[in-house]
């Protein structure tokens, strides 16, 4: 039996020699926490999982940002180029009513310069 049983570790809480199987330090009686290699390796999957998701989710929200800011200021061109006073204002209140009706912006962007050229004030 010499030899099978004799692994130790360091109790991190009292630094005293302890076996590597005890679950309680029998030292101070505290509670000997061992995280092993593969809860460090999922720890490290999930972490890099929610960057990636996070990173996805700032590219789509930057994206969708930027498509939307293309075709208000497209149609608000349009409509200060035609003189149209009050449209521009409207521009955007109408490109989140026609997104809310699930259009994509590049539909958006055709329906506001269309608006946008026929506007009157
Ligand atoms: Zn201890």
């Amino acid at each position: 039996m010499i030899g099978t049983m004799r692994a130790t570790t360091v109790c991190p809480h009292c630094a005293e020699d302890v076996k590597w199987a005890a679950k309680v330090c029998p030292h101070c009686r505290r509670r000997l926490v061992r995280w092993s290699k593969s809860t460090w390796v999922w720890i490290a999957y999930g972490c890099v999982s929610v960057a990636v998701i996070g990173g996805l989710a700032a590219c789509i929200i930057i994206a969708d940002n930027r498509a939307r800011a293309s075709a208000i200021v497209r149609a608000q061109g349009i409509a200060r180029a035609l003189g149209c006073r009050n449209y521009p204002a409207f521009v955007e209140f109408q490109a989140d009513m026609l997104r809310e009706e699930g259009k994509s912006w590049s539909e958006i962007e055709e329906t506001l310069a269309l608006s946008a050229g026929q506007c009157t004030g």
